[in-house]
């Protein structure tokens, strides 16, 4: 029955084929361990998701292929750290930053000359707008705010007025709204990456307490004095 079952499957890929494009593409990379990005950019007709549906995780697929190679006597290296400190990668990131006169984009960056690479920055902080936050909360010497990311205290009235809405912006949100605005303000085009003592907050347009949404087009970097300006104006 369970032979039956599995033949139904014919998007199943058997297993010592999946090994065999392993083997393949650890050759193709000198023996030295590989991610599954390096993987989908070396392999053919096979993707890396399948190699992790077929060994249940990318580790144990990693397991598997160490060991068939150990028994063919060829030692599959394990992969280097990256030989640079954070603070390293942040003065290369300053830099450059500096001399594109804003977040730089993948081409920028390729384009002047670095001492790190863009796949280095990418791999470390998990993507480049991972690295760009970063290093711009590294700047601040804090965590980039929203301005509904105070506590507050529920008040009854407000509480039965408001329908239930999550206060907190999600972070893929977050990333998105920084990416965009280059992680500057938006009214002054200060940035931490290149003034010292900015701050920067994400900030409601419409404010949450008046029903402003987490949407994109409702939400702005605003730097620190931009944002109290604002406060100022609202309150008067
Ligand atoms: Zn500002």
């Amino acid at each position: 029955m369970r032979l039956e079952f599995e033949r139904t499957r014919i998007d199943k890929i058997p297993q010592d084929r999946v090994l065999a494009e392993l083997k393949r593409v650890a050759e193709a990379r000198d023996f030295v361990e590989f991610g599954k990005r390096d993987f989908d950019a070396t392999a053919t007709g096979i993707s890396a998701s399948t190699v992790v549906r077929t060994y249940g995780s990318w580790s144990k697929a990693m397991k598997s292929l160490r060991s068939a190679l150990q028994e063919n006597g060829v030692t599959l290296k394990r992969r280097k750290r990256s030989p640079f400190t954070e603070e390293r990668l942040f003065d290369e990131l300053e830099r450059i930053w500096r001399q594109v006169g804003h977040r730089p984009s993948r081409n920028e960056w390729e384009a002047a000359e670095p001492c790190i690479s863009y796949n280095t920055y990418k791999r470390h902080f998990n993507g480049w707008v991972k690295a760009c936050i970063a290093f711009i909360e590294h700047k601040m010497g804090a965590p980039i705010q929203a301005d509904t990311d105070e506590v507050v205290i529920p008040d009854e009235a407000t509480a039965v007025a408001i329908p239930k809405r999550s206060r907190s912006i999600p972070l893929r949100t977050r990333l998105d709204v920084m990416a965009r605005d280059y992680f500057r303000c938006v009214l002054c085009g200060r940035s931490p990456a290149t003034d010292v003592g900015v701050v920067l907050h994400l900030d409601h347009m419409t404010p949450f307490s008046k029903g402003g949404t987490h949407d994109l087009k409702n939400l702005r970097t605003l730097c620190a004095d931009c944002n109290l300006g604002k406060s100022n104006r609202d309150d008067v």
